[in-house]
């Protein structure tokens, strides 16, 4: 497959010539009139949005942060458009961005020009299974894939519970301790229809069901060498964590920002009395705007390795969690009976939002992150 999707690395080509204003304006149109109508059947019948997802890819939604100058604060802020609506689809677009980001930072120049323009252009579906390994890294969990030394690549085993945006077509970037587990860790581009890989579909969650997730079973999966993304990973992984985290703030942003939307809406008629509540919209969107102006001033320097810079996108991160919580709880407040309706949008936010606080990083391993460089 990847053969036929070989094409050269010039993504410039879908990346915006105009400061990105032509494809945010795309990306407004495809929510509005594309997404909006099918956001209930996402979120309770747990359909994937497919056409969606793939006309983002050609409007150039996930190809902003891949170029020459990587400008992650339009990828993320085409994840915030799209997750004022929903949420699941907000979290595919990331991890399709987080896939193509690690091809755009490959060593590995062969599989860079193989896959990375399909990936941007989401020609080919992919994802990312490193929740695991960045809680390794920060002494959390135990790395879940081994991998043993093999002619031409490695031979690796073991399951990662949960992967989205995946299916038998699809690539998704992952790691393995080498040395059978506790040796340096590796990263590497699956391809889930590759023997020794299978994919199961066991679990059904409270939110982002539309999200293909899945669980990834590696039985003695042989890795070539030209799927490997980076041998040994640790440099690789400075390099990339920044912006798979400030990423993840646009799915905040957008998420708080549809929770706005519930407020001002439900204010028109009860105004009188929401008044009373403690969280209140214009102080959420101050807040909001500071948190937006922050990620946009970080995302222009993915690549800085100084403590205070990691902490300063820890900071957003962990801030965009709990405004999500926080914004997602006053929605329903504000909305009140209304909110508590099978298909309102208020009571849908408030199931996403956990989701922003659990997604590796989680509130909680962000909160140890912060602890322990402070300590
Ligand atoms: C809908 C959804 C989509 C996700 N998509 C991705 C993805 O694309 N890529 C990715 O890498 N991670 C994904 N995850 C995992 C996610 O990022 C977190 O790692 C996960 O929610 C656990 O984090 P935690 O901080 O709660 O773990 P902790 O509280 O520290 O630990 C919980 C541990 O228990 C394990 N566990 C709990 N319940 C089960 C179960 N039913 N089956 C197997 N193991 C279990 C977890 O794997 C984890 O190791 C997804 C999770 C969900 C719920």
């Amino acid at each position: 497959m990847l053969g036929a999707l070989e094409q050269d690395v010039a993504v410039g080509a879908v990346t915006a010539p105009d400061g990105g204003s032509d494809m945010l304006a795309a990306v407004r149109a495809i929510t509005d009139n594309d997404l909006h109508p099918i956001v209930n059947q996402i979120d309770r019948e747990g359909v994937y949005p497919d056409a969606v997802m793939r006309a983002l890819g050609a409007a150039g939604a996930y190809s902003q942060h891949v170029g020459a100058e990587p400008r992650l604060d339009l990828a993320t802020e085409a994840m915030a458009i799209v997750g004022e609506e929903c949420l699941s689809t907000s979290f595919c677009m990331w991890c399709q961005n987080a896939m193509a980001w690690y091809l755009a930072n490959t060593p590995n120049e062969a599989l860079k020009s193989k896959m990375l323009r399909a990936v941007s252009t989401a020609a080919l579906g992919a994802g990312t299974g490193l929740s695991n390994p960045m809680k390794t890294f920060f002494g959390i969990e135990k790395m879940r894939l081994k991998g043993v030394k093999a002619d031409g690549g490695y031979v690796v085993s073991g399951t990662l519970p949960w992967v989205s945006n995946i299916g038998e077509d699809r690539y998704f970037g992952a790691i393995f301790g080498s040395d059978g587990g506790d040796g340096p860790p590796v990263m590497f581009c699956v391809d889930c229809s590759a023997p020794g890989v299978s994919l199961s579909q066991n679990a059904s969650f409270t939110a982002l069901e539309g999200t293909r997730t899945y669980a990834v079973k590696f039985k003695e999966h042989f890795v070539p060498d030209d799927m490997i993304l980076a041998d040994p990973a640790g440099e690789f992984v400075r390099d990339i964590r920044a912006g798979f985290i400030l990423m993840q703030c646009g799915m905040a942003a957008g998420l708080i920002e549809g929770c706005l939307q519930i407020m001002r809406q439900t204010d028109k008629s009860h105004e009188h009395v929401n008044r009373f509540l403690p969280d209140r919209p214009d102080a959420i969107a101050e807040k909001l705007a500071a948190l937006k102006e922050e990620v946009v001033m970080l995302c222009q320097t993915p690549y800085e390795t100084s403590d205070d810079y990691f902490r300063a996108v820890l900071k957003a991160r962990l801030a965009g969690s709990d405004l999500s919580l926080v914004a997602a709880q006053a929605a329903m407040l504000h909305a009140g009976a209304r909110g508590y309706l099978y298909e309102a949008p208020a009571q849908r936010r408030l199931r996403e939002s956990y989701f922003v606080a659990i997604v590796t990083p989680a509130s909680k391993q962000l909160a140890k992150m912060l602890h322990d460089m402070d300590a």
